[in-house]
């Protein structure tokens, strides 16, 4: 029997503690997949307790933007820590909030002027939903109070956040039954270079016409659908969607956080489209995967009418908001992130994935290769084999965790060619060994 004074040194007690005790991201208890102890990361690297050193393709979790252990970040949490590394938001301000807040306000679409802070994507959607109702219900539009999204979408594993996700392939069908019902409409189709056609919208557009009164908000991933399968859409779809809200006077939540702080190749994916939100979502490369941190901007008007109206609060008000170690790691990696060469660094990250996945085109089972920004995406007929594609990775030397039926990259920005050729490299063999 283990006691409360037992230290886990060896790979095997961890492991064995870990299989018996601690749930994993969807994951069993009874049967579950295998995990792989790490012992360190740094760079593009992430180094397993047997000493193998894996690239890192999906920059854990798509947050790891500067690569692990930059120094930079690491200065900056540092430094916070030394000074103080957390205290409360209730009643208290402090530096680094207000610095986060001003870059972020900076850097963001016009009018996005009002920051609310909170410490996971799905709450910072949870956030925004709200600020949605609150809005409309501040106005006396009691009855706009449901949310219009699109199929294949993903924003999180809360409540709300699941019932604006996609209904069917989701990860969360079995809850369908407790969960609010919201509107759906058809994935958008045209891809992100493909000619705009004007029926891509129609499914939207005739939800919108009919249910705009009982609709608070419509809530998209703009461009990318990610963890719904990496689907590049067409920026005009969210042109149109923009043009929609406003002509129903439905409000426009955009989620960027798997898009954001330059995933798509542009700083924010809206601007592909030329289109500002009401209400934006940030999370994920927030604090260059240093920490846990989201946040939710909005616009003065928004923000006033939801102080004018009653209660007058905005209701919601997390225990860790905003964390000062990570607004202060998240400022530091935004500021890092500003002196970079992005749109170059991204288009030339973007070219060597099309070209170094395109060999996957035609092999079996593949029905489409595809890159746009700092992912790259090789999609297949069916779900893949996770555990045992992620199997032949390692043995590769690379981290790919592949989802449902696509095998993607998502490079940190430090990557340089020799670690990218690796990982497509990596990706075209396993696709051509069949293990797929
Ligand atoms: C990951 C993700 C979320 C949820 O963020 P968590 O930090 O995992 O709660 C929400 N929306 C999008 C688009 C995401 O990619």
């Amino acid at each position: 029997m283990k006691t409360h004074t037992t230290i886990y040194h060896s790979a095997d007690e961890i492991l064995e503690y870990d299989r018996s005790h601690i749930w994993h991201p969807y994951a069993s208890m009874e049967n579950p997949q295998p995990v792989l102890p790490v012992m360190s990361t740094a760079g593009t690297r992430i180094t397993l307790a047997d000493g193998r050193e894996l690239v890192d393709g999906v920059s854990s979790w798509w947050t790891a933007i500067h690569g692990y252990n930059h120094p930079v970040l690491l200065e900056a949490a540092r430094a916070q820590l030394e000074i103080m590394p957390h205290v409360m938001f209730g009643g208290i301000t402090h530096k680094p909030a207000v610095e986060l807040a001003s870059l972020l306000v900076d850097i963001s679409p016009e009018p996005l002027s009002k920051v609310f802070f909170c410490d996971s994507g799905s709450v910072a959607v949870e956030v925004a939903i709200k600020m949605a109702i609150q809005f409309h219900h501040a106005r006396g539009l009691r009855g706009k109070n449901k949310l219009l999204t699109l199929r294949s979408g993903y924003h999180g594993d809360t409540f709300h956040a699941m019932s604006v996700s996609d209904p069917e392939e989701g990860m969360h069908s079995m809850f369908r039954e407790i969960l609010p019902e919201q509107y759906f409409a058809d994935a958008p189709r045209c891809g992100f270079d493909c000619p705009w056609e004007e029926r891509d919208i129609a499914s939207f557009r005739n939800l919108i016409r009919e249910h705009h009164g009982s609709i608070a908000a419509a809530i998209l991933e703009p461009v990318v659908q990610a963890a719904g399968g990496m689907r590049f859409y067409s920026p005009v779809y969210v042109r149109r969607v923009r043009e929609l809200c406003d002509q129903h006077d439905v409000l426009l939540i955009l989620d960027e956080i798997a898009t954001g702080f330059g995933r798509t190749g542009k700083l924010f994916a809206c601007e592909h489209a030329g289109v500002s939100p009401d209400i934006m979502c940030l999370g994920k490369a927030l604090t260059g995967g240093v920490m846990s941190l989201a946040a939710v901007l909005t616009t003065e008007k928004i923000a006033g009418a939801i102080s004018a109206g009653s209660p007058g609060l905005f209701m919601h008000g997390p225990t860790f908001m905003a964390h000062p170690m990570a607004c202060a790691v998240a400022a530091a990696s935004t500021r890092l992130l500003m002196t970079m060469p992005l749109e170059e660094i991204i288009r030339n990250i973007e070219d060597k994935l099309r070209s170094g996945l395109e060999p996957c085109r035609g092999l079996s089972r593949v029905t489409d290769v595809r890159a746009l920004g700092d992912i790259g995406v090789v999609e297949v007929d069916g779900p893949v084999d996770q555990a045992e594609l992620t199997r032949r990775f390692i043995e590769r030397g690379v981290w790919v965790r592949p989802f449902g039926n696509v095998i993607y990259l998502i490079p940190p920005y430090i990557i340089n060619d020799t670690d990218l050729a690796h990982l497509t490299g990596a990706v075209v063999e396993v696709v051509k060994r069949g293990d797929i």
